[in-house]
């Protein structure tokens, strides 16, 4: 089975040199397209009809539904950090997305109790049988969260902050043929920029930690919310081993 080749620096800059400035500025702006806007006027008190218009953009993006609630009712835990390290996942330290760098979830707690709404979004996960679909799928999640955040705080909630669900893999380091590589033996894939083989990500307006990885319950959350048939149980996989408890379904956008 083919080993999936990591790209190194010398090798991103023959690149970018031989595609020039063009090609780098494009990059950059490839996701989501610029839009000019006016400046904001930042707001302090969130309002309903913002949050049914952040709601009705991250629809359109392809979320199922969404709903505010009080960041009060968000459930933190260090169980969920434990969770990405006892069965170790794949993506255990592959970033600064995902433990032990994230945030613990007393850090976490902390920084909840500073805001006073949180949208919840519903976006089920896939289990097909190819890794490159439930990667893509998982891909989409931080996508719309991502953007849904950004159009946030271009609402005037700047200090909006989203949480998707898996390791970060925008960029493509969890593609099908690195996973075939992983499974016959290969080394697991690290981001660029953790491994500092690249000084820039360029897909910086999707990638967010998982809402697990800094010690946010979902499914408890989701319970909360009243929201439990948006949620999605851990799937069974090869080997009748659980995995993906970070893709629960529902995730959080903290609103402020
Ligand atoms: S380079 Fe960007 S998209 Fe790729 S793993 Fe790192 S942070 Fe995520």
């Amino acid at each position: 089975m083919a080993k999936s080749k990591r790209v190194t620096v010398e090798d991103a800059d023959k690149y970018m040199d031989k595609q020039g400035k063009e090609f780098v500025l494009k990059a950059r702006e490839v996701f989501p397209e610029r839009t000019d806007r006016p400046a904001v006027k930042i707001k302090t008190q969130v309002e309903q009809e913002d949050l049914d218009k952040l709601i009705d953009f991250a629809k359109g993006l392809g979320a199922k539904d969404g709903k505010a609630m009080s960041a009060k009712d968000v459930v933190t835990n260090e169980l969920m950090r434990l969770k990405c390290r006892i069965p170790t996942c794949w993506g255990y330290q592959s970033s600064f997305f995902c433990p032990p760098e994230t945030a613990t979830a007393e850090e976490m707690r902390d920084i909840i109790d500073d805001y006073d709404t949180v949208l919840l979004l519903s976006i089920p996960p896939s289990n097909d049988e190819s890794y490159a679909v439930r990667f893509e799928a998982m891909n989409k999640v931080k996508e719309i969260v991502g953007r849904t955040e950004v159009e946030s705080q271009y609402t005037g909630y700047i200090n909006s902050m989203g949480f998707t669900g898996g390791p970060c893999s925008i960029c493509g380091i969890y593609s099908q043929e690195w996973v075939d590589a992983f499974r016959s033996g290969g080394n697991a894939p690290q981001c660029p920029l953790y491994t500092k083989e690249s000084p820039l990500c360029l897909q910086y307006y999707r990638c967010r930690p998982a809402a697990q990885a800094v010690g946010i319950d979902m499914y408890m959350t989701a319970r909360n919310a009243g929201w439990e048939e948006h949620l999605y149980p851990p799937m069974p996989v090869q080997g009748g081993r659980i995995e993906w408890p970070c893709l629960p379904g529902v995730y959080p956008i903290l609103i402020g």
